[in-house]
């Protein structure tokens, strides 16, 4: 992810850092290359402007331009706001187990987003990073494959998954999964709901409902990272229609541009937890704000 982004980047700083002294045109023009560069990366539009604009102020207000080393402060800058843009502070990206067991997780999302081995991933590293009994369910009644794969990535993931009683909908298995959940011990359940190819009112109505049944502590978004600004745009409806409380980016191992982590926060105001970095079941990774800047930067 943001290798493009984090070349043109660095070309422009290496010029700015070779210049020593520099005039606030220097500043503007550098600016000017950092807007094209995020746009390019497919950023949000609101999101570049306010990136730039951010910059710009605190560049003219610590006086860049008479400091000993301007090239380097501009970095600096550039680093900070960008840590920023990206949000979710370590506390906010945790994934929150704060509830009274066995605490529900809510996996929501298109088809095909990563949902599924989502679900398998955050299992495994609940069980093996916090300790957890993690027990899976999935709730997607309408693909006849599904329940069964969440069943095979269960098994991958050497966690429990509720047993498949045919014919079952969906909020019933949600219900059942809670008082099995509640029965064996659990410290978590994970609710694998169905996807659509498209946000449709049945889908997002069966969400509702099984959110209203068992309360979730966490409903993460899982979204594909290469989709980009879709992948924004999507969140933001989630967001608006059932609310969600995080975002798991997935395919990041294939996003060159990386448009989609760089907006997520800002336009939806809710944090990305995790990033999803390949097919296998450990390839899941907490996000940190701080490294993915200084992933960009260098
Ligand atoms: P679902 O329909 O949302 O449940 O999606 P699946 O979990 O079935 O995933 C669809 C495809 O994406 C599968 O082939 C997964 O192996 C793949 N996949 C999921 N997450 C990632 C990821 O982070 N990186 C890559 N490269 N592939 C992924």
């Amino acid at each position: 992810m943001f290798e493009s982004l984090s070349n043109r980047l660095g070309g422009v700083f290496d010029k700015l850092r070779k210049r020593g002294a520099l005039s606030e045109d220097d500043v503007s023009e550098a600016m000017r290359e950092v807007r094209v560069a995020l746009l390019e990366a497919d950023v949000a539009l609101p999101v570049v402007k306010d990136f730039v604009k951010k910059v710009k102020e605190r560049a003219v207000g610590q006086e860049v331009i008479k400091s000993v080393t301007p090239g380097q402060m501009v970095v600096k800058i550039v680093n900070d706001v960008l840590v920023e843009t990206l949000g979710a502070d370590d506390e906010e990206s945790q994934i929150n187990l704060r509830a009274e067991a066995p605490v529900p997780i809510l996996m929501v999302g298109l088809q095909g987003s990563g949902k599924t081995t989502t679900s398998g991933k955050l299992a495994l590293r609940l069980r093996t990073r916090e300790r957890k009994k993690v027990m899976v369910a999935s709730l997607d009644v309408y693909r006849p494959a599904a329940q069964k794969q969440l069943e095979v990535v269960a098994g991958q993931a050497e966690v429990d998954s509720l047993p498949i009683v045919m014919g079952e909908m969906p909020v019933a298995i949600a219900k059942r999964a809670m008082s099995e959940g509640r029965k064996g011990g659990y410290d978590v359940v994970i609710l694998d709901t169905a996807g659509r190819l498209h946000i449709d009112q049945e889908l997002m109505d069966e969400v509702a409902q099984v959110r209203d049944a068992v309360k979730p502590a966490e409903t993460l978004l899982v979204t594909d990272a290469m989709i980009g600004q879709d992948a924004v745009n999507l969140a933001r409806e989630f967001n608006e229609k059932i609310g969600i409380s995080g975002i798991v980016l997935t395919r990041v191992d294939g996003d060159a541009r990386g448009g989609a982590a760089l907006s997520m926060r800002a336009v939806t105001g809710k944090p990305i937890k995790l990033l999803g970095m390949g097919e296998k079941l450990d390839q899941l990774e907490g996000f940190h704000a701080d490294r993915i800047a200084s992933r960009i930067l260098g």
